[in-house]
């Protein structure tokens, strides 16, 4: 048996077991592995870090679009920073009135999840509304002139390629290619171990947007409880939609979900108390 062993938080972690590797290579930018696993079914892991498996993707792909997409109501066009395996970009176009542009650094990650994870993305690189651009994100959201209405940051851990993903720069270039109700979401790790990650982010955000905090979402995977991920909105609070509109919204939408409802996206904004100190 062989067992694969996270070190992401250093003394504590999740192990795996594999029953094959499907894919090793290294790109211009990271490690990129792909095991077969008796559980899961198959783990995207890059630099040793895992980023998604077969099994319960839909946990985080399911919260990082539609919680924003029926919190705005009436979204068109959305950018997509990272996403490499697809899966952010399936979730979006099922929104049948979105576009979305995706900015992903790694074309080899993309290839390999086309080809080795399929049912991440679902077909979603070939949709008509789907744009990929094979970018740095930072590099885009400062040069480009595109107005979006929601920027979803899918991105890996603050290290390597994704490290820009957490500045206040590209928190900055992300409001400039907001739309005025625009709204930026973010993935924030989990702050049981990885606090000062949301403690900095929420700060810039506050810095810049009227409207931001953070969400909860538990995904089986990623060890260490809730997982953060952080918003910020230019034009309204988005803890306040009344739940009635977020209820007709889903309803109007019939969207098929497997942990995404209008409960879930109430609940979602509940902070505990500790996380609600270190945010001051
Ligand atoms: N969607 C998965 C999940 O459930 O968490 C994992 C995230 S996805 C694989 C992370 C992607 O961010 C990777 O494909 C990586 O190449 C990409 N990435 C990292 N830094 C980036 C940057 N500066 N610009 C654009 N994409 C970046």
């Amino acid at each position: 048996m062989i067992v694969y062993q996270e070190a992401l938080h250093g003394t504590n972690g999740q192990f795996m077991q594999i029953s094959a590797i499907v894919h090793h290579s290294k790109s211009a930018f990271q490690e990129i592995l792909v095991v077969e696993t008796p559980r899961m079914g198959r783990v995207l892991i890059l630099d040793g870090i895992v980023q998604t498996t077969e099994k319960d993707e839909f946990f985080y792909h399911e919260m990082l679009t539609h919680l924003p997409l029926f919190a705005h109501g009436a979204a068109t066009r959305a950018l997509i920073i990272g996403g490499g395996d697809g899966g952010i970009l399936r979730e979006c176009l099922k929104h049948g009135a979105l576009r979305a542009t995706m900015v992903e650094i790694d074309g080899e990650v993309v290839e390999v999840c086309r080809r080795l994870m399929p049912s991440l993305s679902a077909g979603a690189f070939a949709d008509a509304r789907a744009e990929l651009i094979i970018a740095d994100g930072i590099k885009y959201v400062l040069e480009s002139r595109a107005s979006f209405d929601l920027i979803i940051v899918d991105s890996t851990d603050p290290a390597g390629p994704g490290a820009v993903l957490f500045t206040e720069a590209f928190y900055r270039g992300c409001l400039d290619r907001l739309s005025p109700r625009g709204i930026l979401v973010t993935q924030n790790g989990v702050p049981f171990y990885q606090r000062q990650e949301l403690v900095d982010s929420v700060r810039f955000f506050r810095g810049l947007f009227p409207f931001s905090g953070f969400y909860r979402v538990a995904v089986p995977t990623y060890f260490g409880g809730d997982m953060a991920l952080g918003w910020a909105c230019k034009g309204e609070d988005i803890t306040r939609t009344d739940p009635a509109l977020i209820r007709a919204r889903f309803q109007a939408a019939k969207i098929a979900t497997q942990y995404y409802n209008p409960a879930i996206h109430q609940a979602a904004f509940a902070v505990p108390a500790y996380l609600e100190a270190a945010l001051g």
